[in-house]
């Protein structure tokens, strides 16, 4: 008998209210589909409807009408919840990681990074206790009205600053840490009181719903967190909805840009996380095994795909002699497959767009007379899904495709300067801000790069200047769009609005 066929590939739920939907269920059509692959075979695992308007106004409407009583809750209460997630997160890591692995692509130690470092989240989420803290200042004047006869000198007024939270706010992610970016945002907004609304990425939503109806599981009441899939007509429904009081945002520069434009003229608060261009400075005195094991990482974990990878290596002075033939042995000798296969140690990219437009920036980096040191065209790659080797170019300069623009794929530029002061002035041309690295054992060259490169983020001996989640994602330039980034103190300020009382008693 011929093997039964799977079914095909159904739909991505809505999670509104506390519960699964489908557009149909809420009595609309569904929208245009985009497919979501398995990036290591190709393979539809299932499809997400482009625009649910409906579920987009049943989403914000579900938590509009949660807002009061969870605001209203004690904020103890609600971390007791938080609390409860995180065990939940413990006991379905493997399940997180391993859907993380399917859908976008990665590693199987790198998915595992991905809800690590979405757990550090939800652990800081559970300071909103102390964070929402407001301040006071007594007897900031007197007044001589209404005074008691035995209180000569006027009766006290006391004033204080009280942090309450906003209502319905909305989270726009991106592809590339399909379970830590979100994490980023729904936590400290809803233990901050705030309900919320999750657009995650049309390219990776399983791992996100899981994330949501995890949550409820953990006993989060129904329409407190909502997740509504789609792409651009979604996004610009619910940050523009007159319920909505804040929008977090991560992705590309471009759309970065044009959320923060729409949502503040909407009268949104906005937070909005860009694309990036990193450079890593490698001096001649730094330790040179701890630079090969810092650039690898940075430039080819997570294949590229990350906003804080290292793209451009400037190598200073005699730096480049031992550097360039170091980096491209052991680029050459990562191993490139599908995430969860045993010794694999960089994975696919996301798709066959991304694919073609690394490609093409190899190409354009060879026209451009880059020198190409390691072409990942030519390697060894398996024949399904969509692979880009390890690629290394010497001799980029300023002005080619490669050094001024956003790669996201596995491809190092290494630019040569003479002295330190050079590479900062080389890095710091860049229109983007996230990170900058320098490898040195002279704390002088480090204090130096430290103060006076123009980036959010800096990494000294560390090829990955990641936060953790108690310090702010801090981007620059056009890496970041807003006031209060992601995380740290910076969120709690943000998901919440201060609120000044001035008191006198008679
Ligand atoms: P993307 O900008 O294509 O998409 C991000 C989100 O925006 C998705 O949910 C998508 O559906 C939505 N979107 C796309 N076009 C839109 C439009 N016109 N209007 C409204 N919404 C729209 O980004 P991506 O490819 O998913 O992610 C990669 C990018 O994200 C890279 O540039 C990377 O550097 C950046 N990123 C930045 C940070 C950071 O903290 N700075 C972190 C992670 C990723």
């Amino acid at each position: 008998m011929a093997p039964v066929p799977p079914p095909p590939p159904g739909p991505v739920h809505q999670f509104i209210a506390g519960r699964r939907a489908l557009e149909s269920d809420l009595g609309g059509s569904p929208g245009p589909a985009h497919p979501v692959l398995n990036p290591a075979t190709g393979e539809t695992i299932a499809h997400t409807d482009l625009a649910p308007l409906r579920a987009a106004e049943a989403a914000i409407r579900a938590a509009a009408e949660a807002f009061p009583a969870w605001a209203a809750r004690p904020v103890g209460d609600r971390c007791q919840v938080i609390f409860k997630y995180k065990q939940l997160l413990e006991q379905h890591f493997d399940e997180l990681a391993a859907g993380i692995v399917r859908e976008h692509g990665k590693t199987s130690g790198e998915a595992a990074g991905d809800v690590r470092r979405g757990i550090d989240c939800v652990e800081f989420a559970c300071a909103a206790p102390v964070l929402l803290m407001g301040r006071t200042l007594p007897q900031i004047a007197v007044s001589s009205s209404f005074c008691r006869t035995e209180d000569k000198s006027g009766v006290g007024i006391d004033s204080a600053v009280d942090r309450v939270p906003l209502g319905v706010c909305i989270g726009i992610t991106p592809f590339n840490f399909p379970v830590m970016v979100p994490l980023w945002m729904w936590p400290m907004a809803v233990a901050c009181g705030n309900t919320f609304i999750l657009k995650p990425s049309e390219k990776v939503p399983l791992s996100a719903l899981r994330e949501v109806e995890l949550a409820h599981e953990a006993g989060l009441p129904p329409g407190v967190l909502n997740l509504v899939t789609g792409g651009p007509a979604v996004a610009e429904f619910l940050i523009t909805h007159e319920e909505t009081r804040a929008v977090s945002f991560v992705g590309s520069t471009k759309v970065a840009h044009h959320i923060y434009k729409t949502a503040t003229a909407a009268g949104k608060r906005a937070q909005c996380m860009g694309g990036a261009k990193n450079y890593m400075v490698i001096m001649p005195d730094a330790n040179r095994d701890a630079v090969i094991e810092g650039v690898v990482g940075s430039a080819f974990g997570n294949t590229g795909q990350r906003c804080l990878a290292g793209s451009v290596a400037i190598a200073v002075g005699e730096a480049a002699e031992w550097f360039i033939p170091r980096i491209r042995e052991a680029a050459g000798r990562i191993k490139v497959g599908p995430g969860d296969a045993a010794g694999c140690t960089m994975g696919p990219v996301i798709d066959e767009p991304s694919r073609a437009r690394i490609l093409g920036f190899i190409d354009s980096g060879v026209q451009d007379g880059a020198s190409l040191v390691l072409d990942g065209r030519a390697c060894a790659l398996p024949a399904s899904g969509w692979f880009v080797g390890p690629t290394v170019f010497d001799n980029a300069r300023p002005g080619m495709r490669i050094i001024e623009e956003e790669i996201f794929g596995p491809v190092l530029s290494i630019m040569r300067e003479s002295t330190l002061d050079a590479a900062l002035s080389t890095l710091n041309r860049s229109r983007y801000g996230n990170m900058a690295v320098i490898f040195t054992s002279s704390g002088y060259n480090a204090r130096r790069f430290k103060t006076h490169a123009q980036v959010g983020m800096v990494g000294i001996n560390v090829g990955v200047p990641a936060p953790m989640a108690a310090f702010p994602f801090s981007g620059w330039k056009h890496s970041f769009f807003g006031d209060l980034h992601a995380n740290g103190e910076d969120a709690a300020r943000f998901y919440t609005e201060s609120k000044v009382v001035v008191t006198r008693w008679m």
